[in-house]
């Protein structure tokens, strides 16, 4: 797995066109995202698309697949990290770059920091999808309030063997640590 490239203040002698030349190819696969999204609603899915970027070669893609395969989570990132990971066999996708249509709602985001993608790139935000009808907006905000407050009770229900999973896991020396 080859290290992400990362640039400090030591070579900031030629940062500039550097970051140009990055910023330059982010737009080129971030302009992919955003067709991709728009194409999704042509062929009846959700505005939305992903491209997922190691070492400047594309992984892999995905679009907004919720209503098609009756599955809430088939969001676009949520589809690309899938696809992603398969191509590459690996449930890691350090390195990576995720680009997406419209900012990553929590669960997108989330599902990103548990693939490890090295940094998110997004065009359209929270506000764009709430003008279409989408709840990202919302979910930020209730994820920002006490959990007490929300209309979905979440219950904490202790039980004798609730810890039991994890010291199985502790207790198994093959364990795959991700
Ligand atoms: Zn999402």
């Amino acid at each position: 797995m080859s290290a992400p490239i990362l640039r400090g203040p030591a070579d900031a002698g030629s940062g500039a066109a550097d970051a140009a030349a990055a910023a330059a190819a982010d737009a080129v696969w971030l302009a992919d995202a955003v067709r991709l999204a728009t194409e999704n609603v042509a062929a009846g899915g959700g505005p939305f698309g992903a491209v997922i970027v190691r070492d400047g070669a594309l992984v892999a893609v995905g679009q907004n697949r919720v209503t098609r395969d009756n599955d809430p989570t088939a969001h676009a990132e949520v589809t690309a990290i899938r696809a992603a990971c398969s191509a590459l066999a690996d449930f890691s996708l350090a390195g990576a770059t995720l680009y997406t249509s419209c900012e990553p709602c929590p669960l997108c985001v989330s599902a990103a920091l548990w693939a490890r993608v090295d940094r998110i790139v997004f065009a359209a935000d929270r506000h764009d999808a709430a003008r279409a009808g989408f709840d990202d907006l919302e979910f930020y905000e209730l994820f920002a309030r006490d959990r007490a407050t929300w209309s979905t009770p979440v219950v904490s229900l202790r039980l004798e063997q609730s810890a039991e999973p994890f010291d199985a896991w502790l207790a198994e020396a093959a364990r795959t640590h991700y």
